[in-house]
C-alpha cells in the first residue's frame, strides 16, 4: 500500500455509538507500552499521528484511522495498566468487546505481543475474545530490535505455546525502529482487503 493520505476520522469512547464506516477496518489490540501506537504511526508513515503512551492506559478510546480514504485502521484502547482502577478496566474491556461484536466491517485483528516477554493473562483474554467473535488474531511480536537473531525463533516458540494458537496462525515479527516486518504486514492487510 502507497500511503497517500491519512486521516485520524472517528474517535470514540465509551458512551459514543461505533461509526457504520462502510470499509474494510482491520484492527490492533495490546497491553498498553507494547509499541502499538509506534506500529500505527509506522504502517501510516507518520512520526506520531497516533498517540505514543506518555500516559499509559489514560486515553480510553477508538481511534479510526482512515487511509486513502478507502480503508481504515482502527487502534483499540491498550489494556492491562496494572493501576487501572477496577471501574476503568471494565470500561475499557467493555468498548473493545462492543467494537468486536458490533462492527460490520472488521475484517481482521491484529493481537501486538512483546516479543521479550510470555504473554500475560490480559494477552490470553484478549487472544480469545478475539476468537470467540469469529477472527482468527494475526499476531505481531513487536519490539524486534530488543533480541538477539538467535533468540527469535525460541520467543515465537514461547508466544505461540502461551497463547495455545492454532498451527496455522500467523507471528509478524516487527520493529519501530528498523520497521522490519512493515512490509509483511501490509501485504497481509492488502490481501485481506481484497479477499
Ligand atoms: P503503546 O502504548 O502500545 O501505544 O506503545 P508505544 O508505541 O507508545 O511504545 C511504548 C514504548 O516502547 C515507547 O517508548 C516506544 O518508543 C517503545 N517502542 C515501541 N516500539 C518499539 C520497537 O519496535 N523497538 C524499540 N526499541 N522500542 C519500541
Amino acid at each position: 500500500m502507497v500511503i497517500k493520505q491519512v486521516e485520524l476520522q472517528h474517535v470514540c469512547g465509551i458512551t459514543s455509538k461505533l461509526p457504520d464506516t462502510g470499509q474494510v477496518e482491520v484492527a490492533f489490540a495490546g497491553k498498553s507500552n507494547v509499541g502499538k501506537s509506534s506500529l500505527i504511526n509506522a504502517l501510516m508513515n507518520r512520526k506520531s499521528l497516533a498517540r505514543t503512551s506518555a500516559q499509559p492506559g489514560k486515553t480510553q478510546t477508538i481511534n479510526y484511522y482512515h487511509i486513502n480514504e478507502e480503508m481504515y485502521l482502527v487502534d483499540l484502547p491498550g489494556y492491562g495498566f496494572a493501576r487501572a482502577s477496577e471501574e476503568v478496566k471494565a470500561k475499557w474491556g467493555k468498548l473493545i468487546e462492543d467494537y468486536l461484536h458490533q462492527s460490520k466491517m472488521l475484517h481482521a485483528v491484529f493481537l501486538l505481543i512483546d516479543i521479550r516477554h510470555a504473554p500475560s493473562n490480559n494477552d490470553r483474554i484478549m487472544y480469545d475474545w478475539i476468537l470467540r467473535n469469529g477472527y482468527q488474531p494475526i499476531i505481531i511480536a513487536t519490539k524486534l530490535d530488543k533480541i538477539k537473531r538467535s533468540q527469535l525463533q525460541k520467543q515465537i516458540k514461547l508466544i505461540r505455546e502461551t497463547l495455545e494458537v492454532e498451527k496455522d496462525t500467523i507471528v509478524i515479527p516487527f520493529s519501530a525502529e528498523t520497521k522490519q516486518g512493515r512490509e509483511e504486514i501490509w501485504n497481509l492487510i492488502d490481501e485481506i482487503r481484497s479477499d
